[in-house]
């Protein structure tokens, strides 16, 4: 099975959580919210093959965490994963949108200078403006768009710019997501969590929820039990051979 995107640094027992994945063969994006814990959380995956760590600044620690991008230009080179990345639009990061912008124009930049990186994004109510952000920098890489919740509007452009795009648990519980879902085409979706900033019925979610995801998939898809794991294993397999690492 594969998280595309989970936070491990953020769980209270990281080192138990990577050992449980390891047990369970679980390939994980960790990805992480500055670029001050990249060092620290790469470390957390040393001795795992199926493990990899994204260097990210996350959109709602943008003005905050702005003077940590000399930082992040200067690991960029040590990997091919960035995220998590983005822009937020709820209003209460409005007050710093435009710190938000330069902070991902900036990432996108260096991403296109270094040759392209694989990214897990954030879009939340602000997929409009981070598709027009991708589609300025074509080079950037592969964008996989993380718990898309646009309009269906902005879900075929995002398609027509050849995202990819990690679904989870809670986003296929709801109408929205479930909608989005069956219009996003099967070769592009792989799964994640989000853990530990998501639960169901106050249950922080697990690497390992990624089965519920699949679940879901299934039922909204229509296909027996087994099938989701099969094909996201192939679309997973098809994204990292896209990879120069
Ligand atoms: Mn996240």
């Amino acid at each position: 099975m594969i998280d595309l995107h989970c936070h491990l640094d953020l769980y209270p027992n990281p080192k138990d959580i990577v050992s449980e994945c390891e047990r369970r063969k679980l390939y994980i994006l960790s990805v992480t919210t500055t670029p001050s814990a990249w060092r620290e959380t790469s470390k957390l995956a040393n001795g795992s093959k199926r493990i990899r760590t994204a260097l990210g600044l996350h959109p709602q620690l943008a003005k905050e965490r702005s003077g940590e991008l000399p930082l992040f230009d200067a690991l960029l080179k040590e990997t091919q994963y960035v995220g998590e990345i983005g822009l937020d639009g709820s209003p209460e990061f409005q007050s710093f949108w435009n710190i938000q912008v330069r902070v991902f124009e900036h990432i996108l930049k260096k991403c296109t200078d270094d040759g392209g990186k694989i990214m897990s994004i954030h879009s939340r109510r602000a997929s409009k403006e981070v598709l027009e952000l991708l589609e300025k920098y074509p080079s950037s890489g592969i964008p996989i768009l993380h718990w898309f919740s646009g309009t269906v509007r902005d879900l075929e452009k995002a398609i027509d710019l050849d995202c990819w795009f990690s679904v989870g648990p809670a986003m296929l519980r709801g109408e929205k997501g479930r909608n989005l879902l069956k219009r996003i085409p099967k070769n592009r979706i792989i799964t994640e969590t989000d853990g530990p900033f998501t639960s169901i019925e106050e249950k922080t979610l697990m690497p390992w929820d990624v089965e519920i995801a699949l679940a879901s998939i299934e039922q909204i898809w229509g296909r027996t039990s087994g099938e989701a794991k099969e094909l996201i294993r192939h679309n997973f397999e098809n994204l990292i051979s896209k990879n120069s690492l």
